[in-house]
């Protein structure tokens, strides 16, 4: 049933498109997936050919020309595979390292870096956090001198989503000698240019089928023409990038916590003890309808930001509360999930205790809890 006033039924045609693919492509193959430490590249040109990697681009952009909305489902589906890293790098692909290109690139960076990113033929990755600097992106320290050929990029980026494989990097990079937010600027990265160093690849809690690195720039040398957007506007270009980003983690959280909620209630039907369905003793059946409020409420909060977001605002402080609320929520709900499901829940026959280590990120990736909660404190003009 179309879900208005956000869906239509071309929505829902699409999502149940995008669950089938996760249900045989995805669902079956994740635990070894999450063994080997990553997912096959082979899925990533498979989203490309089905279009999934590029479904809110425009076509000259080499994607499908739908609506936002069509991400938020591809969001919410995706994370019912029961497992974070594999959803992850996709939206690392899609709605974090390619956005800048399509709205601050030339048409020569869209043909080279954008096209085939979408149609799943290159990896890519972002790369803002670095060894010292996290939360506070203005303070980065990556320096990208210019000289008479192009730029020399010195520096190290930390907690690289597809960095390990990836064909190139969305680089924020300080590109004057001044402290602070002005002066960084966005750079389009191969990363097999000499002085690229891949110099560890991390190990996660969670998140296992998304491979995680860290780099160290050793005067990387780039053409002029790898700078992205306008020099100096690469905190307030990073800054609009980080929207998107949060509200697809947002989405994509609303939907573990749906679909944890789900396995949780299937199991309490199930389940009998001391001579009744698990379901059957109150406390069950009203943490399982309080679980459902929370996550009803913050879909919406998610689905309000999204409408707003696609109609071209940016509802910084919405978004932020979205992101803060769906990752908290998530990660509360998949708690007592795995508390329904008792010992189960503990071990990895069920995909409960994989989504209970994977959707912890939520709470620290893409800005963490305390980070949104200065965005929403400013922005209501709350600080002193
Ligand atoms: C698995 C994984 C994947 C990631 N993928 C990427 C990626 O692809 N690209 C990328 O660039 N980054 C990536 N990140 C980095 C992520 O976005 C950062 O970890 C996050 O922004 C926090 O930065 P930090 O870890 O340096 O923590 P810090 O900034 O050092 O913060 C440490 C603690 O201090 C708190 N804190 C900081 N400032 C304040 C304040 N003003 N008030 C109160 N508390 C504060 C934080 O909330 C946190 O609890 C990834 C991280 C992980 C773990």
């Amino acid at each position: 049933m179309p879900y208005p006033p956000y869906f239509t039924e071309d929505h829902d045609q699409f999502r149940e498109t995008v669950r089938k693919f996760v249900a045989t492509e995805v669902t079956p193959f994740v635990r070894d997936w999450e063994e080997a430490g990553e997912f096959p590249l082979s899925l990533l040109r498979r989203m490309g050919e089905l279009g999934f990697l590029g479904v809110h681009y425009p076509a000259e952009a080499g994607g499908q020309g739908a609506d936002y909305f069509m991400s938020v489902v591809l969001a919410e589906e995706l994370a019912r595979c029961g497992a974070g890293g594999f959803p992850m790098a996709m939206a690392v692909q899609s709605e974090m390292a390619t956005p800048p290109i399509w709205k601050f690139g030339t048409p020569e960076q869209i043909e080279r870096y954008l096209k085939p990113a979408l149609a799943g033929e290159k990896l890519a990755c972002l790369g803002i956090t670095e060894p010292n600097h996290g939360s506070d992106v203005a303070s980065i320290q990556t320096r990208a001198r210019r000289e008479k050929e192009g730029w020399v990029i010195r520096g190290s980026k930390v907690f690289i989503t597809n960095g390990p494989r990836a064909d190139f990097m969305t680089l924020l990079a300080r590109t004057t000698d001044a402290p602070g937010y002005q002066g960084l600027s966005l750079f389009l990265l191969d990363l097999n240019r000499s002085g690229v160093k891949m110099t560890k690849r991390l190990n996660k809690v969670g998140m296992r089928s998304s491979d995680t690195a860290l780099f160290y720039f050793d005067d990387v040398r780039v053409p002029q023409e790898a700078l992205l957007g306008e020099e100096g506007r690469g905190f307030y270009q990073i800054m609009w990038e980080l929207q998107g980003e949060r509200l697809i983690a947002a989405a994509g959280a609303v939907g573990s916590a749906q679909y944890a909620w789900e396995i949780a209630q299937n199991y309490a039907r199930k389940r009998q003890v001391f001579g009744h369905a698990l379901q059957g003793f109150q406390t069950i059946t009203h943490l399982l309808a309080q679980m459902a409020t929370e996550i009803e409420s913050v879909r919406q909060l998610t689905y309000r930001a999204a409408w707003r977001f696609a109609k071209g605002e940016v509802p910084t402080q919405e978004i932020a509360m979205a992101k803060l609320a769906t990752a908290q929520t998530a990660y509360e709900v998949i708690d007592r999930s795995l508390q329904i499901l008792g010992g189960h829940g503990y071990v990895s026959d069920w995909p409960i205790e994989r989504m209970w280590r994977d959707i912890r990120l939520n709470r620290i990736g893409g800005g963490t809890d305390e980070i949104m909660k200065e965005i929403i404190s400013t922005t209501m003009g709350l600080k002193t």
